[in-house]
């Protein structure tokens, strides 16, 4: 039998919000645990929530990027279950009626492209946090800590439909999807703090069947490399079940970064299981159609909109143009080097290598860089019109970015122009030939390999300042 897996994602997105969802405490990140909090986001007797405009617009514009419909009219609804970090005992989220429905984003794996779809897009607020001491969940831990500031943040969640069909694609799937919001900047979509996080629904069936396999549920997934790796796990184990006869259980499973394995949390819960109702105390969403229109305006270029006029207007590879858009600073940053220096594929190779390097390596991202798009031009631009060899250049630029010099004192202070003066490059060729008498006679005997290595010693003794085609030309004039 030939089996194909088929996975669903639900995406919870932080919104790039001031304030929570129904209050008006900060939304702020990092703050000391239990100092942004009030009586609504808390819980307390007597108070009325009150929905966040902000939110409910960062949402429609996420909708209005994947293509959806705007509802109508939109309502929320209490999902009750107990935890220690849910002071309420029912979170405010929504169910029948959720903000936007029916619309798609499109991936691209491995040259393939493929629209998933999404069914869903809607608001609910956040849990509080919980640190178990000793282990990283509850199971196991020798106490655990709640911290109430999450709760009540604005959470948007993203449905799609069950259209995924391997791990690689959830993954790319999930990178495309925060990638776009970053764009938009509805959220900074960072998985390893928490301000995008995904569950995935994975089950297999027979290839031809229509009916869908049954179901689990994966959770605690950290980052992208998580996600295909939890989901490989997982779907090996569903095959594994299936093949010796078994039959898979319905539940909710666990994702460890250690093991690499998933294991089960709980029996998965249905929708009845939560007592869903609307919420009585906050008046349905019903957008005006102008602030829609409005809303659309600010969405500005999407990251697939950018990629293509990367191809076409700079030149770019598509795989090059792929790995610029994916970070959105980077592609700002080209843009804007761009406009000083025409040759985009110059810029970019540095970007993506030299210089995403060195960020990876000191953890900067481009707001903490000591370079600018201004002086990476000038330093192509010297590399353009020969005044820099390109080994010297990269020394130059490793100077700047260490030390925020100006890219002309870096070069007077260490006197590391090429040299590309006839004059001056013979005496230091000429003395390459005098050094290495069995290499030259070797060159005259026919053996013109040999010249790579002269030239690599004119290079050396000039501490790599030579100019190497007029350092081979001036080596083939002398040697003949
Ligand atoms: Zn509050």
């Amino acid at each position: 039998m030939k089996f194909e897996t088929v996975i669903g994602l639900e995406i919870h997105a932080q919104l790039a919000t001031k304030s929570k969802m129904f209050c008006s405490c900060s939304n702020k990140f990092g703050s000391e645990p239990n100092t942004n909090i009030c009586p609504i986001c808390t819980g307390q007797p007597g108070v009325l929530p009150v929905t966040n405009k902000k939110a409910v617009e960062l949402a429609i514009k996420t909708a209005l990027a994947l293509k959806c419909r705007i509802e109508p009219h939109s309502v929320f609804a209490r999902k009750h279950y107990f935890y220690p970090d849910l002071p309420k005992d029912f979170q405010i989220s929504q169910y029948e009626l959720p903000l936007a429905t029916g619309g798609y984003l499109e991936i691209e794996v491995d040259g393939q492209k493929r629209k998933i779809g999404i069914t869903r897009v809607h608001l609910e607020e956040d849990a509080g946090k919980l640190v178990h001491v000793g282990a990283a969940r509850i199971m196991g831990a020798e106490e655990s800590l709640v911290d109430y500031n999450r709760t009540g943040t604005p959470l948007m969640e993203i449905v799609s439909e069950p259209d995924l069909r391997s791990p690689r694609e959830a993954a790319v799937y999930t990178q495309t999807l925060a990638n776009l919001l970053r764009y938009i900047m509805v959220c900074d979509a960072k998985m390893e703090e928490g301000s995008l996080r995904c569950d995935a629904n994975l089950s297999i069936r027979e290839v031809g069947n229509q009916e869908f396999g049954v179901k689990t549920e994966v959770k605690n997934m950290n980052s992208f490399k998580a996600i295909e790796k939890a989901l490989l796990s997982e779907e090996k184990r569903h095959h594994e079940v299936i093949e010796e006869g078994g039959q898979i259980v319905q539940e909710t499973r666990f994702f460890d970064d250690v093991t690499e394995t998933t294991t089960g949390m709980r029996s998965k819960e249905f929708a009845h299981d939560y007592r869903y109702f609307p919420e009585p105390d906050l008046v349905p969403i019903e957008p005006p159609g102008e602030w829609i229109e409005e809303i659309k305006k600010t969405i500005g270029e999407l990251p697939a909109q950018r990629r293509e006029r990367f191809i076409k207007d700079y030149q770019l590879p598509p795989e090059m143009a792929s790995l610029l858009i994916a970070n959105k600073s980077m592609a700002d940053y080209l843009e804007e080097t761009v406009k000083l220096f025409p040759k985009a594929t110059a810029a970019a190779n540095w970007l993506t290598g030299d210089i995403t390097a060195y960020m990876n390596e000191n953890k900067k991202d481009f707001s903490q860089l000591n370079l600018t798009p201004a002086q990476l031009a000038e330093i192509l631009r010297l590399i353009d019109d020969g005044t820099l060899s390109n080994k010297i250049a990269k020394t130059v630029l490793f100077t700047v970015l260490k030390t925020g010099k100006q890219v002309k004192d870096v070069i007077a202070e260490s006197g590391l122009t090429q040299i590309s003066n006839e004059d001056e490059l013979k005496k230091i060729v000429q003395e390459v030939i005098n050094n290495n008498p069995k290499q030259v006679e070797q060159f005259k005997a026919g053996k013109e390999t040999v010249m790579m290595y002269l030239v690599g010693q004119v290079m050396k003794l000039s501490k790599g300042r030579a100019n190497p085609a007029l350092a081979n030309k001036l080596l083939t004039e002398l040697l003949k």
